[in-house]
């Protein structure tokens, strides 16, 4: 039988669309299995200042469909501290909270394993990191929304590219991951991606913009800004390299974080959600919930975190037999 009587729920780190999905989930998962949910407000600061509300099934009506967390969240430096996380404990103790489930990326797992060794709380985390970037998981919660908001606004920037021929370096977000670059360059059929995890080969990039002139009127280059140069470097070596060429640069910027959550994210999201409420009440602690291959699956933090090298290089491939 359970310990557990009492849970609660809390989003950290980056926004991800359906964050909100998740939670609704882990509420409502929470509430059918009989268990009193809490929410923190701005993820661990929230738990360091003791800003913890209850929630109810009517709590999370109507959110499956909003980006962002209506639970806020935040980073907090409190929390990497252990007097913070001291606070924190003492904190959930006195609203007699038994269980965490965490919704954020590695940071947000590095914090969890650290509170559980430190004060043996029980938590579970869910992957929500538009980046895509943990291992234990084929999807994050809020990539596939992010990655459908660069394709929409890239396939925009290719009607104005056409028109004008032009060439269009566009910024993507992923600092340490190419991964949205990656998949978003594939399927808006971009001449070249430029990711954190590849060194940049200008003069094959040079040679292929060169090579494919007499076949196109626009290019689209697209460049993860966590790659070494960042659009604006890669927009002045073309312009060196090809003075003729119309170069303009687009950095998409935080419109890739918000909106509304695709239909895979919602599913995703809800799966997961019940999952780490069922995994806390099946004695589980310290890992991550996450989707491979389509079934669920644990896996511990401290593999999660690990950013297992997910760029395919067959995906890089393919980006350039398909640029002709
Ligand atoms: P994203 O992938 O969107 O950036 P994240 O979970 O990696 O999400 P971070 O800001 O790195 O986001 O971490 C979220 C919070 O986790 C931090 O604000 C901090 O409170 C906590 N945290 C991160 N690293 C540590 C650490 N080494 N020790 C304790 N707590 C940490």
């Amino acid at each position: 039988m359970s310990e557990i009587k009492n849970i609660a729920v809390l989003t950290s780190g980056g926004d991800a669309p359906g964050m909100n999905a998740a939670i609704r989930a882990v509420v409502r998962a929470g509430i059918y299995h009989g268990l009193n949910v809490f929410g923190v407000k701005r993820g661990y600061d929230g738990l360091v200042k003791g800003d913890i509300v209850p929630m109810d099934a009517k709590s999370v009506a109507n959110i499956i469909q909003r980006g962002g967390t209506i639970l806020k969240t935040a980073r907090s430096e409190e929390f990497k501290t252990y007097e913070g996380r001291k606070q924190a404990y003492e904190n959930i103790k006195r609203f007699g909270i038994d269980a965490l489930v965490v919704i954020g990326g590695d940071g947000t797992f590095t914090g969890a394993s650290k509170f559980i060794e430190e004060f043996d709380v029980p938590i579970i985390g869910l992957p929500g990191t538009i980046d895509n970037d943990l291992a234990g998981t084929d999807f994050t919660i809020g990539y596939d929304t992010a990655i459908n908001t660069v394709v929409d606004a890239v396939d925009k920037i290719r009607d104005t590219a056409e028109s004008h021929d032009r060439l269009f370096v566009i910024e993507v977000m992923g600092r340490d991951s190419g991964l949205i670059a990656i998949r978003s360059g594939i399927s808006t059929g971009a001449e070249a991606v430029l990711i954190p995890e590849l060194e940049v080969d200008y003069n094959a990039i040079m040679k292929r913009l060169d090579q494919t002139r007499k076949n196109k009127s626009s290019r689209i280059i697209i460049v993860a800004e966590g790659d070494d140069e960042g659009g604006l470097v890669v927009a002045d070596k073309i312009k060196e390299n090809f003075p003729h060429y119309d170069v303009r640069v687009s950095i998409l910027g935080h419109i890739q974080r918000g909106g509304k959550p695709t239909c895979m994210d919602r599913v995703l999201a809800s799966r997961l959600g019940v999952a780490a409420v069922e995994g806390l009440l099946a004695g589980r602690k310290g890992e991550m919930a996450g989707l491979i291959c389509g079934d669920v699956q644990f896996t511990p933090f401290g593999k999660a975190i690990k950013h297992i090298d997910k760029i395919n290089t067959n995906l890089t491939r393919i980006v350039e037999i398909l640029s002709l």
